[in-house]
């Protein structure tokens, strides 16, 4: 149940992996008016109101960097929802369902002068469900006197409420202090703040032309390379402008190196694939056309989906291409590609230069996909229309429902959806076909996840 790559038929490819150097994720949940902008401010040590809220206009989560006692962490402000007409119950829970979701604790937040309310309680009932550390903060507890207030939410079943006072920095600090304890050094959900070059990985085969593009790619400047074992210490990335643009090319050392690697050393290259992968946010994937599609070329390919990363399929050595070649691969591309058929392809020659101004709009266009943020009205109005158009099909009489969806993270674009039961293989295939029309997407992996709700 955990964050799973599928591919054009629904299937289950993989899961994605938690991302190095995220900062773990702390999530404010309540109702309206118990204190939580109040809480953020605190936390982050501020005392003018961090969001404007405009009348009308609902604002999304909102995420702000926080430290404390030397740890660093983000906080999240899931307050921003607006009530719709639902009503205040079904907005604040949605709230919480994403906030467990997209974090590696949960703040909830009561206001002990009122005391639990009917929406607090359903809330608690969320909270309950789920394996991460929940927080009660009893606030508004401005002194002494108010202490046996924030008592009274032990009712709530979540353990001992923290009591505080957002507004004077009563008990902030003890309640900082036990969170930090509770959150894990790397977060569980979040991804690395990301900046300066984007990153691209080379990836193929032996042979099908990585060094050649590299070099051709970085200007006969470049590509001379000091080969004597033992004298240089290999540059593991280099930087290299295209088109204006600098990119850093990770792990080239591993490219050259391989020269000197025996061939079929698939161990090699698949290990070597696996940590450039790691470094990279986009996998250029080198075929060479004068070849058919290998076994070893879509392992490749699933290595990238299973990463989470952008891909761009590069369709090297055009230049050695007649006709009937050119047919065959075709149906090649058919047959053994349909499932990365959202990937950008081109079609480049290393030798002769052809085309390969074409990878610039590619790799951006396949990154700009993979950061792409859908907010969560606009989603959840695609998943009601599609919802309402094509419902799920009947199965034993029960019809599983989506009742709520939302994107919990971009890089790649990766979709929660709430649901009433299990939905069939062909209807996610079929979200995920619609999610495609609508968005594009290209040249990004989706992630699409389920959370069933009994
Ligand atoms: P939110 O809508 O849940 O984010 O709540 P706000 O942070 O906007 O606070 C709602 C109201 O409660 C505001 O008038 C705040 O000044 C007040 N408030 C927030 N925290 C405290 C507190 O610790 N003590 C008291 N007395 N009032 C508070
Ligand atoms: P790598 O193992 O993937 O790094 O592949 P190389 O870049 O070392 O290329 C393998 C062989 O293919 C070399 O002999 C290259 O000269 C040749 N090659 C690379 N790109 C092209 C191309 O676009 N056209 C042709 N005809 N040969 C190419």
């Amino acid at each position: 149940d955990d964050s799973f790559l599928v591919n054009a038929d629904g299937e289950f490819i993989g899961f994605t992996e938690p991302a190095a150097e995220a900062l773990p994720v702390v999530a404010i949940v309540g109702r309206p008016n118990v204190g939580k902008s109040a809480l953020v401010n605190r936390i982050l040590g501020r005392r003018e109101a961090v969001v404007e809220d405009v009348p009308g206009v609902t604002r999304d989560r909102v995420s702000y960097p926080a430290e404390w006692a030397g740890k660093r962490f983000t906080v999240v402000d899931t307050g921003g929802w607006e009530p719709d007409a639902r009503g205040i119950d079904a907005a604040v829970a949605q709230q919480a369902e994403v906030a467990i979701e997209l974090c590696d604790a949960v703040m909830f937040v009561v206001d002990s002068r009122v005391g639990p309310t009917a929406t607090d309680e359903h809330v608690v009932g969320l909270l309950r469900r789920t394996q991460k550390p929940v927080f009660l903060v009893a606030n508004k507890v401005d002194d002494a006197v108010q202490e046996p207030e924030a008592a009274a939410l032990w009712s709530l079943g979540l353990g001992e409420p923290r009591p505080v006072s957002a507004l004077h920095g009563r008990g902030v600090a003890d309640l900082l202090d036990e969170i930090i304890a509770a959150l894990p050094d790397e977060s569980a959900v979040a991804q690395p703040k990301l900046g300066g070059p984007r990153r691209v990985a080379i990836l193929g085969r032996p042979n099908v032309g990585k060094s050649s593009l590299l070099n051709k790619a970085a200007g006969a400047e470049r590509a001379v390379v000091s080969d004597i074992a033992g004298t240089t210490r290999d540059p593991i990335d280099e930087q290299v402008e295209i088109a204006g643009r600098v990119w850093t090319f990770v792990d080239t050392a591993g490219i050259r190196r391989r020269v000197h690697l025996q061939k079929g050393a698939d161990f090699y290259a698949s290990l070597r694939t696996s940590t450039a992968l790691e470094k990279a946010e986009v996998a250029i994937v080198v075929l060479d056309v004068s070849e058919s599609i290998s076994d070893q070329d879509l392992r490749i390919i699933d290595l990238v989906l299973e990463s989470g990363r952008a891909l761009v399929l590069a369709f090297n050595k055009w230049d050695l291409l007649d006709d009937d070649r050119r047919r065959y691969l075709e149906r090649e591309i058919e047959q053994d590609l349909s499932h990365v058929d959202w990937a950008p392809r081109v079609n480049i020659s290393a030798r002769t230069g052809r085309h390969l101004e074409k990878l610039v709009p590619a790799l951006e266009t396949a990154l700009e996909s993979w950061d792409t943020r859908i907010p969560t009205a606009k989603f959840n109005a695609f998943v009601a229309e599609l919802v309402q158009a094509h419902p799920h099909p009947l199965r034993g009489g029960k019809q599983p429902r989506i009742l709520f969806g939302t994107q919990v993270q971009n890089r790649p674009p990766t979709f929660v959806l709430f649901t009433s039961g299990f939905l069939d293989p062909g209807y996610r295939r079929f979200i995920q076909r619609r999610l495609r029309e609508r968005y594009g997407f290209e040249g990004s992996p989706l992630v699409i996840n389920m959370r069933i709700r009994e």
